[in-house]
């Protein structure tokens, strides 16, 4: 990513401009585009020949003015410090939008997992979560899955941290398997707000889901769910992709089949007959929803002035570029942001979080019922800022929103004498 964007200073423009629309004292905008905290630290680990291997490692805990910090890790190798400054921004002010009673934190290691057998990652991990011990705990910082990491990490984290405090508390971190702890309706949380986000967006604009064309770049857990969830409100599939290049058949095709395939082979390429595109190719392809749901970065402003799509919902962190927003913007593009498009995956971890402390579970079905209210009435609340205030786009809003409630946290907090 050397010439990309740095998505922190991405982050900060996004706050300022928000906050030009609100009355905010300086001294508390510097506050809420900074970091409370960051850790950032050596793993050292044996690999299985016995050698020993050094990686970095990071979080960072954004704002806690709401309830413990909260946020994924990531395995990857682009991980840096400031890639974990911002996502732990856009946590806290992801929580503050859909109102989840948390703060905003964000983790990685800068390593490409497939790098590393299941038993070097178990030990990686366990040794991240021994770093992490003293700045975690349930009323504290509550990591989750985030880009490459899924329950076999989370649980490995929770097993760590209840075995060093000699305790048992599963709500030290979610997104883990249901026998451990887990939530029904975690899973597909991410990917269900984003269709929810898109559902909610063509209503207001009243238009129709049932028989739009969707293209959906990044066929992991967000991506691929939200595909199938988008096929189930009635709405078209006609391309999606992973990092290996995409597949786009204009007909259409069962966004479930197409995951199944991609789990048995490894990538969605070769799917029926679905023709191969590239990633640049699909960002670009005439369809009513582009659902951006890699990684950041994914369109910048050269590219944004060639997306045909009438609507963007954000399932990835980051995927538009603040020049990509304008252009967006100025062309009568809607973005669905991020902040409030994948929130899903937080709500049902908070869900999962409350469920923990209670040591009682929900149904799947009540987790569903409680994401979809929390969604639309997130999405109100937004249009609702949209429409009072002379704002360019709903990202604006949103953060509005977002910001607007941590202020009011941090105020109603008061001043030491
Ligand atoms: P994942 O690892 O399950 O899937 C990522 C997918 O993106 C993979 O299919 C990978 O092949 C693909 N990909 C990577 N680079 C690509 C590229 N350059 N072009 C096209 N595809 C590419 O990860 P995930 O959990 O689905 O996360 C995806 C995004 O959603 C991230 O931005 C993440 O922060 C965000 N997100 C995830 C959750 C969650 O609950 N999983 C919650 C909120 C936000």
């Amino acid at each position: 990513m050397a010439d990309q964007p740095n998505p922190f200073e991405s982050l900060r423009e996004q706050v300022d401009d928000a906050a030009a629309h609100l009355d905010a004292d300086e001294g508390v905008l510097t506050r809420l585009k900074n970091p409370e905290r960051v850790l950032e630290t050596n793993l050292t680990f044996e690999l299985d020949d016995g050698t020993l291997e050094t990686v970095r490692a990071y979080r960072s805990q954004f704002n806690g003015d709401r309830g413990p910090y909260k946020g994924g890790i990531r395995y990857h190798p682009d991980v840096t410090r400031d890639e974990v400054k911002a996502l732990s921004g856009w946590m806290a002010y992801k929580c503050a939008v859909v109102d989840v009673p948390y703060g905003g934190g964000k983790g990685g290691i800068a390593i490409d997992p497939s790098d590393y057998s299941e038993s070097e990652l178990e030990r990686l991990t366990r040794a991240f979560a021994t770093e992490l011990r003293p700045l975690i705990g349930e009323d504290r910082d509550i990591p989750a899955p985030d880009v490459n990491t899924g329950q076999r990490e989370m649980n490995w984290i929770k097993d760590t941290y209840e075995t060093l405090e000699n305790t048992t508390a599963p709500g030290v971190i979610t997104g883990k398997a249901i026998d451990s702890g887990g939530s029904e309706g975690r899973v597909e949380a991410t990917g269900r707000s984003t269709a929810l986000a898109a559902r909610e967006t063509f209503d207001w604009l009243d238009r129709d889901l049932a028989g739009a064309t969707v293209a959906v770049q990044g066929y992991g857990n967000a991506g691929s769910i939200a595909a199938a969830l988008l096929d189930d409100l009635g709405a078209d599939v006609v391309a999606v992709s992973d990092s290996s290049g995409g597949i786009h058949d204009p007909d259409g095709f069962d966004p479930r089949a197409a995951k199944e395939y991609k789990s048995e082979t490894g990538a969605v390429d070769g799917y029926a007959d679905a023709a191969s595109i590239t990633n640049e190719e699909l960002l670009t392809l005439d369809v009513d929803v582009l659902v951006p749901a890699a990684l950041e970065n994914a369109i910048d402003g050269d590219l944004a002035a060639d997306v045909a799509a009438d609507v963007i919902v954000e399932a990835a962190n980051g995927p538009l570029t603040p020049d990509a927003d304008d252009v967006l913007a100025e062309r009568d593009v809607y973005v669905v942001p991020d902040i409030f498009a994948n929130a899903g995956g937080v709500t049902v971890s908070y869900f999962e979080w409350v469920q923990n402390r209670q040591r009682f579970s929900w149904t799947e079905s009540r987790v569903n019922e409680e994401l979809e209210r929390v969604i639309t009435e997130a999405f109100d609340g937004i249009i609702d800022a949209y429409e009072t205030h002379d704002v360019r786009n709903l990202r604006t809003a949103a953060y509005l929103v977002a910001i607007g409630r941590v202020v009011d946290a941090y105020d109603q907090a008061g001043s030491w004498p």
